[in-house]
């Protein structure tokens, strides 16, 4: 099955591997001599014979082969795995803003070198995705080596997201070594407090990328009364209310996700009386509150991924201009909307003309006071710019 493996790319293809991307589409290969299995480790070369790279290979996906490495001397093998979560738990451990969280992404996938392979920290546990073909071959060698550097309770895998489905894998949701998780896991975020449940929740539990939107968000909200749109868990409610906000109002279309939020307002000791809690679909909502003329001091928006394809970009791009336009009716003179997108596709400079597009439409001025992206345990290697998906903007309305 190890036998050696070789890919040729057609003419010109090379250009995306000299500048160390990590992605090889079907289309930039001219064959492959060997037959290998998916997730097994193939090597590269032009046209002209020239080694390139190695990476593992995926027979479904339309990215035929992930990198692993662009070095002739280092080979794809245990020592690999070990050193590339050695030293994505070094980053974390560098990075301060860590220090008073117990919550954060440990394995950012090609970030990390270890494309497909996510992993969580929810306190004294780990939760995995495995959403490549290399990260399915790979996966008890990582969770082996996750054991050895990472000492915890348990090792639980989420693998249930669609980018698997397109390698040819089912789902995937179990323990993997150790204890099985709670049905909630208790977290903290600096003054904030959480349950995540690992099991149902989205993504791996928690929206972690926010972590520092959430404590910029605190310092908007003193006194504020605040609309939390998308709100899942609570996350950015919290927040305000932990910051001194005046009132909450959260909409999300889940009640469990609501059913949740209300229980993380309660541990973290909100007046409930000026907490709100709303089932309704939030392009709805907003209508109905400008129909009433209820306004707000702060306004959160914080959609799903509206754009997972190219060939959503125009209605995604509705969609958000939609929101943002209804949400800058909605603010009082000098108001704040901190507004985002995590669509890969929509990139910032994208991002930012909707949202300009949305206020001019709603006859209001307003300012970028500052740029937001994910947090700095989600890096976005400098080779692999698709890392970059969260970008979020606070602005004031005049
Ligand atoms: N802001 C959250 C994450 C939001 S995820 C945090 O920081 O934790 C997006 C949320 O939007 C999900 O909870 C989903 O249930 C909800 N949702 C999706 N479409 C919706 C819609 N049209 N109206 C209201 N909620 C929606």
């Amino acid at each position: 099955m190890n036998q050696f493996v070789k890919i040729t790319l057609n003419s010109g293809r090379e250009g995306s591997l000299l500048r160390h991307h990590p992605w090889i589409f079907s289309g930039a290969i001219k064959s492959v001599e060997g037959n290998p299995v998916d997730g097994q480790t193939v090597e590269i070369f032009t046209i002209d014979r020239q080694w390139m790279a190695r990476g593992s290979y995926s027979s479904k996906s339309q990215i035929r082969v992930r990198i692993l490495s662009f070095n002739l001397d280092e080979h794809v093998d245990q020592d690999l795995i070990k050193n590339r979560i050695a030293g994505a738990i070094a980053l974390r451990k560098d990075i301060a803003d860590l220090a008073g969280t117990n919550a954060y992404r440990l394995i950012f996938a090609e970030s990390d070198g270890l494309p497909g392979v996510i992993v969580d920290r929810y306190d004294d546990f780990l939760v995995c995705q495995f959403l490549s073909a290399g990260a399915e071959y790979w996966k008890d060698e990582i969770v082996s080596q996750l054991k050895a550097q990472w000492p915890c309770s348990g090792i639980f895998e989420r693998s249930d997201s669609d980018s698997r489905l397109k390698e040819g894998y089912q789902d995937s949701v179990m323990t993997l070594t150790g204890d099985a998780p709670p049905p909630l896991i208790p977290i903290k975020e600096g003054p904030l407090h959480f349950l995540v449940d690992v099991y149902n929740g989205h993504k791996t539990g928690f929206y972690l990328d926010q972590r520092q939107n959430r404590a910029l968000l605190m310092k908007y909200a003193e006194n504020k009364e605040v609309l939390n749109a998308f709100s899942y868990t609570g996350g950015f409610g919290i927040a305000a209310s932990v910051g001194k906000s005046f009132h909450v109002t959260n909409v999300d279309t889940s009640q469990e996700t609501l059913d949740l939020a209300r229980q993380n307002f309660q541990l973290n000791e909100a007046d409930m009386d000026n907490i709100e809690f709303i089932q309704e679909d939030v392009f709805n909502l907003l209508r109905t509150f400008r129909d009433s003329r209820r306004q707000f001091d702060l306004i959160v928006l914080d959609p799903p991924k509206f754009v997972a394809s190219a060939s959503q970009l125009s209605g995604g791009t509705r969609g958000y201009k939609d929101i943002n336009l209804l949400a800058f009716k909605l603010l009082r003179p000098g108001g704040i909307l901190i507004t985002f997108s995590c669509s890969g596709y929509v990139k910032p400079d994208l991002f930012q003309k909707i949202v300009a597009d949305a206020a001019i439409d709603a006859g209001r001025e307003a300012y970028v006071l500052e740029y937001l992206s994910q947090g700095p345990d989600h890096p976005v290697a400098l080779n692999f710019p698709e890392g970059l998906y969260l970008k979020g903007m606070v602005c004031r309305v005049n």
